[in-house]
């Protein structure tokens, strides 16, 4: 006999719109907030985090969009040292605080001449071996025909005669300094003396323009990173190690004892380090997975723009639906336990208005993977295809990007994903903030001022084919 079988069709996010509701002076876009829970101990301030695959989530779009304040997920289909380093550079960031360069006092002006020209940036610290921060040197303190053999420490600036940053952490208290003294560069240090950065005026500016980025508590920017059921144990030490905030199970099917197994080890070891966990389309997927410690929970099953796993193996959830199901679950769970477990719509995100409608059904945040790709941040580089700038986007479950050992789809002898192009769309700054515009003037007019209003307060309505058609252009001619 069969189990269950639901005569009601699965949902996609474009069969939906939202109604509009009354405007009120609380809900003009100026005054809309998409500040969102990633998981309990993480806020972002937009509801967008980029999708842990090869061709979208490397180091520039990381940093990228962590300024626009979402987050990337570093993929985890390549070995573990080349993805520790990913994460490596992304911390080396540290909004407006750099981790410089540091010379030794007794290096030879000669050294650091030819240093300066390989680096093609000219003020360095200077530090004793036990990290001290002794001065400061730069292209001006010094000329090669006179000083070539003379010592580092002779020409530096001594930290005597400099104003110096002790123990700050924030941007804004470096740039009050920064404004007073006549320095370009603020040495940032401990109490004892140990150089921990420097700021440089050029930059202040530029981080204080970003007013969204999303960073840890020290300042850097805030990263995930993926990781298998695998080689999670010595994968996952190795990203903490490094700095990562926040890891995801990546598998297209995460209802899974393989998962609990993954949850359960990482909660015991672990414990600061939350752990996404996913994907599941189900109500008792979602309490399967929290159950076993997961602190947020991904939604969605063969509706990736690059999937085929509906095609191939004929299991699968239209997105809409799933939302629906899973932020059921939530709801429930958040009754019952108090606790509240944020979701993420993945997969088939295509355009804006999915965003929208995502939002609308539940979700806390959504992640994209072709959306991405597209940016000149993306990892690939741009073709030109029939006189169109084209980015190859590929899944995780392709062909290609299973080339890698442990990949997440490594269990089966077929593909779940295809290799393409997608168009190229510019820097992801310029079509991020579009987005972002849509989807607040979408909230004004649905009368609601943040994601939990949303939530709560929107309404939507299914619509018919006929009435899809009529929302598109139509009965004119466009040359
Ligand atoms: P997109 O935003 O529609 O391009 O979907 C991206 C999402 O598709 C990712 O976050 C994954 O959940 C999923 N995905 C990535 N690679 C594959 C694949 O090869 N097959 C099926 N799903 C994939």
């Amino acid at each position: 006999m069969i189990n269950r079988i639901c005569f009601e069709p699965s949902r996609t996010l474009m069969e939906f719109r939202l109604l509009p509701g009354l405007t009120n002076e609380n809900a003009s876009i100026d005054k809309i907030s998409l500040k969102t829970k990633l998981v309990h101990s993480i806020d972002l301030n937009i509801p967008i985090v980029s999708a842990a695959m090869q061709a979208v989530s490397g180091v520039d779009l990381s940093l990228s969009l962590a300024k626009e304040g979402g987050a990337s997920f570093i993929y985890c289909s390549q070995p573990i040292d080349k993805q520790k380093e990913m994460i490596q550079k992304i911390k080396a960031n540290k909004a407006g605080f750099v981790t410089p360069k540091t010379l030794a006092a007794e290096m030879l002006i000669s050294d650091l001449f030819k240093l300066t020209n390989d680096l093609g940036f000219s003020t360095f610290p200077v530090i004793d071996k036990e990290n001290t921060f002794l001065g400061l040197i730069g292209k001006n303190d010094f000329d090669i025909s006179i000083h070539a053999k003379h010592r580092v420490c002779e020409r530096m600036i001594g930290r005597e005669k400099l104003k110096i940053g002790m123990n700050i952490t924030s941007l804004h208290e470096a740039k009050n300094i920064i404004l007073e003294c006549h320095q370009n560069v603020l040495p940032i240090v401990d109490r004892e003396f140990k150089l921990k950065f420097l700021v440089f005026r050029k930059d202040i500016n530029n981080h204080l323009n970003y007013p969204l980025e999303v960073t840890d508590s020290f300042s850097r920017p805030l990263v995930g990173a993926a990781i298998n059921t695998h080689d999670y144990s010595e994968r996952a030490k190795e990203l903490i190690s490094a700095g990562v905030d926040v890891l995801t199970i990546d598998s297209s099917d995460g209802h899974s004892f393989y998962q609990k197994d993954t949850l359960e080890w990482l909660t015991k070891n672990f414990p600061h380090i939350p752990v996404i966990a996913g994907n599941v389309v189900t109500y008792e997927g979602f309490n399967y997975l929290v159950n076993a410690g997961a602190k947020a929970i991904k939604v969605g099953m063969g509706s990736g723009s690059i999937c085929i796993t509906q095609e191939q193996k004929g299991t699968g959830r239209g997105l809409a639906t799933a939302i629906m199901e899973v932020v059921r679950a939530r709801d429930d769970y958040f009754k019952i336990n108090g606790e509240y477990i944020p979701v993420i719509a993945d997969g088939g995100i295509t355009t804006d208005r999915d965003i929208i409608i995502a939002l609308a059904l539940g979700a806390d945040v959504v992640m994209m993977g072709r959306y991405f790709a597209r940016a000149a941040e993306s990892p690939t580089e741009k073709v030109v295809i029939n006189n169109r700038v084209m980015k190859p986007y590929w899944g995780e479950g392709s062909f290609k990007a299973r080339n890698w050992r442990e990949a997440r789809y490594q269990q089966t002898n077929f593909a779940e994903g295809v290799e393409g192009f997608v168009e190229y769309a510019g820097k992801l700054k310029d079509t991020l903030r579009e987005t972002l515009s849509k989807i607040k003037s979408a909230m004004s007019s649905a009368g609601v001022v943040n994601i939990c209003d949303l939530h709560n307060n929107a309404c939507l309505e299914v619509m018919s084919a006929l009435s899809i058609r009529e929302g598109q252009v139509h009965d004119i001619f466009m040359p």
